[in-house]
């Protein structure tokens, strides 16, 4: 029986980009599913942030990437290199990495460079990659994800995880304006949706405000959470810039915030 009754729960734990940052660690968020720890994204920071979330790096189970940039896969091989202390055997229970078409090869050469130091022992990890073309959809044991391809990289997709008590979570990574993020998103509770920068500075493969507010009131989401904030994002009235676009309940994403569902 889950603890929480299937509910999923929301922590951001990086809000930022590759840009260092005392306050915006690079892109992760973590969402509890009852019985399993997922984790979106792995940039600079975020075995540091899972320490403040209060979570082991061992009691992740899952680990989906969006896309290959290293602001998002960043402290994949710490995160390994860590699994593995004080010994071999440290970590008990199998850690799943997912991403798009093109992941194996992606950890190939990962294992190229680190070799054992990377590798977990027999049976502990799992490499899986998402068809990245016309999108997948896996069921886990109390949870569920389905993904879209997204407007960044040929890798890219967004993520949509819905918990076994039916609350459903959309993380789009990074993406420009998306009709396949609409179509992810639609009715789910939280849309967790990149705004790189905002609306005056906006480029192609990412989001702003007022593109990421019209894609939350097309998908008609109960809530928006925008994150990956450049810092030409600080003093820039984000919020003012979402509301050109989507009047729901709206979150700027901070380090370590907990978001309700
Ligand atoms: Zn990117
Ligand atoms: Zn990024």
């Amino acid at each position: 029986m889950s603890s929480n009754s299937g509910k999923l729960s929301v922590t951001i734990l990086g809000s930022g980009t590759c840009v260092p940052s005392l306050k915006r660690s690079a892109c992760s968020v973590l969402i509890r599913t009852g019985d399993n720890i997922l984790l979106f994204d792995t940039g600079a920071g975020t075995m540091r942030r899972l320490l403040e979330a209060g979570v082991e790096i061992y009691d992740v189970s899952f680990v989906f990437y969006s896309h290959f940039h290293p602001d998002h896969t960043g402290e994949l091989a710490s995160f390994l290199f860590s699994n593995k202390y004080p010994d071999e055997s440290r970590r008990k229970s199998p850690l799943t990495l997912t991403a798009g078409s093109g992941f194996a090869e992606f950890f190939e050469n990962l294992k190229r460079l680190y070799g054992h130091w990377i590798e977990l022992d027999s049976g502990l990890l799992n490499i899986v990659e998402f068809d990245n073309t016309h999108g997948d959809e896996h069921q886990y044991d109390d949870f569920k994800v389905e993904t879209l391809p997204m407007e960044h990289n040929p890798e890219s997709i967004g993520y949509r995880v819905a918990g076994s008590g039916g609350t459903s979570v959309v993380y789009s990574g990074d993406t420009d304006y998306s009709d396949h993020l609409v179509t992810l998103a639609k009715d789910a509770d939280l849309l967790i949706c990149e705004s790189a920068l905002p609306d005056e500075l906006k480029v192609k493969g990412h989001l702003t405000p007022s593109r990421a507010g019209e894609i939350a009131a097309r998908a008609n989401v109960g809530k928006l959470v925008l994150t990956h904030f450049y810092p030409e994002c600080d003093g820039v009235d984000i919020e003012r810039e979402c509301r050109k676009t989507y009047a729901g309940p709206l979150v700027l994403a901070e380090d370590l915030m907990e978001i309700e569902i």
